[in-house]
């Protein structure tokens, strides 16, 4: 994933593009607010050079001239290596807002930074049991506030600083909690290999957190649903088998265009695994007149001439008809914008179609650009967050709403960006003719590059018809 300052040209200065070489995680927050930090200090008149260090969570990154004229960021990856990336950084800060988020303590109001010291019992190298100590009076700026402890009965070795960056390659497990705050106790026994899970015990200010319950570091997976094999009955047609085998109606998908049906095993798990999981492991008794979500889009449950149940899908005119020809593809669609970004599974938030959107009076069908934010979710569970505006500056007029799905039929270009996560915005340029569009996506002012050769950029290279 690419990530770039969209504002620093004004000044005439380079914008700063963040890379994230694999896969980011939960969220790429910290690095957008580390960004936005930047873009606010060149509008603010300052010149950023290359090799300009910034906090990233605990890490110092730094700036790197690259070749393109834009401004890299690079990070150490061993010692004495810099790479252009932030990898390390981002997944770090976000182990350690996941692990207070865990304890149920919020994260440290000051920060703590690897060039730091923490206090050392030398021996508690040797132990098998760790203790760290957040102190909660601030002795100086240098200075962590972390006591690293032997966990051993014995007479212990005399106390001395050690950089905390020496402290996380002792101890590796270790990083996740140094932005607990003052006044937090970490007791574990360090694991033998990195990623292997262990278990801490934590209190705050003298009182054990979680009624003294221990914790699993890292956090294991949720229980993998149990999914049984789905059946292929016919040529574009896919069936549960956990139904029969618990006394069920089984549940039928069909894919009525010949050509996707070829293809459409690799993804029919979309609609049916969770009703798989619904029947064999709640027991859910499908039947006619139901409704439910798959991807954006509502199905209708239909019973069929065989006693199973089917699945409808709205088509083009408003009426319903028993496939699920769109529902899959256009959730491809949606994981295809994800990839295009070098964003992960997690990020997807499907609204639902039956949901609503809120469209400006200045919105015509034929304008030229249009800006389809995402706003965070409110109170109104009937809302789907999403706002179709023009990308003016300006008062947009009078807000109405309707159906996502009216406004989707309207305006088709819009489905494949359903999925992606609330203050997410693209902006859409739509010129004449069959010169290409554009989809310019954008957190807090930050633009996400798509990845060369995705299905984003192959977008950027189509014409929209309407
Ligand atoms: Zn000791
Ligand atoms: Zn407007």
């Amino acid at each position: 994933m690419r990530i770039r300052t969209t504002r620093c040209a004004e000044k005439g200065h380079a914008e700063i593009v963040a890379t994230i070489a694999g896969l980011p995680a939960t969220s790429v927050e910290p690095v957008l607010v580390l960004l936005r930090a930047m873009e606010m200090a060149v509008l603010g008149g300052s010149w950023l050079e290359p090799r300009r260090e910034f906090p990233l969570g605990i890490r110092l990154v730094r700036l790197v001239a690259r070749d393109d004229e834009m401004l890299g960021i690079e990070e150490q990856t061993e010692p004495g290596q810099w790479a252009e990336q932030v990898d390390r950084a981002l997944a770090e800060t976000l182990e350690q807002i996941s692990a207070c988020r865990r304890v149920g303590l919020p994260m440290s109001e000051d920060r703590v930074y690897e060039f730091q010291v923490a206090t050392v019992q030398p021996c508690a190298l040797e132990s098998e049991v760790l203790v760290m100590e957040r102190e909660s009076d601030v002795e100086n700026a240098a200075h962590s506030g972390w006591r690293v402890l032997c966990g051993t009965q014995h007479h212990h070795e005399e106390e001395s600083f050690v950089n905390l960056s020496d402290v996380i390659a002792a101890w590796p497990a270790a990083k996740q909690f140094l932005m607990l705050p003052r006044g937090a106790d970490v007791i574990f026994q360090p694991p033998s290999a990195p990623g292997m899970p262990f278990f801490a015990e934590f209190s705050y200010q003298g009182q054990a957190l979680n009624s003294g319950d221990l914790i699993q570091f890292p956090e294991p997976d949720e229980i993998p649903w149990v999914r049984g094999a789905l059946l292929q009955v016919d040529a574009g047609q896919w069936q549960t088998g956990a139904g029969r085998l618990v006394g069920l109606p089984d549940v039928v998908a069909k894919v009525s265009d010949p050509v996707a049906a070829e293809a459409a095993g690799h993804w029919i798990g979309w609609v049916l695994d969770d009703i798989q999981q619904r029947i064999s492991q709640d027991g859910f008794r499908y039947t006619a007149g139901q409704t439910i979500h798959c991807g954006a889009r509502t199905l209708r449950v239909i019973e069929r001439f065989d006693g199973t149940i089917g699945l409808e899908e709205r088509i083009a005119g408003g009426s319903w008809s028993e496939q699920v020809d769109n529902t899959l593809r256009e959730q491809w669609q949606q994981r295809q914008i994800l990839k295009s970004l070098g964003a992960p599974e997690e990020w997807l938030q499907f609204p639902a179609d039956d949901q609503t959107a809120m469209f400006s009076e200045c919105v015509t069908e034929t304008s030229p650009a249009l800006r389809w934010t995402r706003l965070p979710q409110v109170d109104d569970a009937q809302f789907s967050g999403w706002r179709l505006t023009c990308p003016q500056d300006h008062d947009h007029g009078a807000e109405r709403v309707c159906a996502l799905w009216g406004l989707t039929e309207l305006f088709p270009f819009l489905i494949p960006f359903l999925a992606l996560p609330p203050l997410i915005s693209v902006t859409i340029d739509i010129p004449d003719g069959d010169a290409a569009a554009r989809f310019d996506i954008q957190m807090h002012g930050v633009e996400f590059l798509p990845e060369q050769g995705s299905y984003l950029d192959g977008l950027n290279r189509t014409a929209i018809q309407r």
